[in-house]
């Protein structure tokens, strides 16, 4: 089929239905309203994304205007009422290749709020199926549905939604290069004011855990206030640098800026009860073992070699001091 061939063919579906007969899978509901706003990190139902466009005042039986399409959604097993005609078209552009899919944008109109007990129902149609594009995932039509969600009936809004059917970039043609593997490169801590004083340690070569003075619960990473009882006392107390290994992955793939894989992530027990992350070293990565020994040392990445440290993001060396720990193989 030609390129001028199926874009006829694709075209034809225009103003043909998508949805029929759409029914929501629960009325509008306070539970629903309270999920989305803590994801979406929305305070206050009825504010949020397109509040705007509600006149009324904000209540908690009000939906978000945004949530629109929540109503709508088919769940895990699909949209009920779909159309024959989406369905062709998607086997259509399937037999030319377009195997792959992608969401890319939506357009929402509000036309009142909805209610808790507002019963949803909808249709949708095929608006538009763009000519051909090629786009940095590959070669594809772009396909807008427009539908028409109803309150008890009453037209309350209009959802367009737009996907990418496309087939994918070849392997490889697109794949960026393996990034180089250099020490200097390796990510930088994130140092806050909650975990300040463990990268001062660091830097003097100690390993510093934290002890609540209220409870004696000892904390390892760094926070502001205790697990145990919530005080926000502490002390540092320095780790003894002895442990074992608690869990492990052997990185090979993705490669990592900074990182020359296969290396070993390791998570460590101390002997105080705590547990970090940070590198094993000393043994091949495929020989490491859960239980295994391990000692800490501090290694400098990066930077010139053996210049001094001159505090925890490295100084003026440019390198970047790390606690990691050195495994050793039994019956060596
Ligand atoms: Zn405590």
């Amino acid at each position: 089929m030609t390129v001028a061939d199926l874009s006829a063919q694709l075209t034809a579906y225009e103003g043909r239905p998508a949805v029929l007969g759409g029914r929501g899978r629960d009325p509008v509901d306070a539970a629903m309203i309270r999920h989305w706003c803590e994801a979406m990190g929305v305070q206050e139902p009825g504010a949020g994304p397109g509040a705007e466009s509600g006149a009324e005042p904000q209540r908690q039986d009000v939906a978000p205007p945004a949530m629109l399409q929540v109503w709508i959604m088919g769940g895990l097993s699909g949209t009920v009422g779909r159309a024959t005609a989406y369905e062709e078209l998607v086997a259509l552009l399937d037999r030319a290749g377009c195997t792959a899919v992608v969401a890319t944008d939506c357009e929402q109109e509000y036309l009142r709020p909805l209610r808790t007990g507002d019963e949803i129902t909808f249709d949708a149609v095929i608006e538009s199926v763009s000519p051909r594009k090629t786009t940095a995932l590959g070669t594809g039509h772009f396909i807008t549905t427009r539908t028409e969600i109803r309150a008890n009936g009453e037209l309350v809004g209009i959802h367009r939604f737009r996907v990418l059917r496309y087939a994918p970039a070849r392997a490889g043609a697109a794949a960026a290069p393996a990034p180089a593997l250099s020490p200097a490169e390796r990510p930088r801590p994130v140092i806050n004011r909650d975990n300040a004083g463990f990268w001062e340690g660091v830097a003097g070569h100690r390993l510093l855990i934290q002890r609540c003075t209220a409870c004696g619960r000892q904390r390892f990473p760094w926070l502001p206030g205790c697990g145990e009882c919530g005080s926000p006392l502490w002390e540092a107390v320095e780790a003894a640098g002895e442990g074992v290994v608690f869990s492990y992955v052997v990185m090979h793939h993705p490669p990592v800026p900074g990182f020359g894989a296969p290396f070993a992530v390791g998570l460590i027990e101390l002997v105080e009860g705590v547990r970090m992350i940070s590198n094993v070293v000393g043994v091949e990565p495929g020989r490491i073992r859960i239980g295994m020994p391990v000692t800490l040392e501090f290694v400098r990445y990066g930077g010139r070699s053996g210049g001094p440290s001159r505090g925890p993001s490295g100084g003026p060396s440019g390198g970047q001091e790390l606690p990691v720990f050195r495994a050793y193989e039994e019956g060596l």
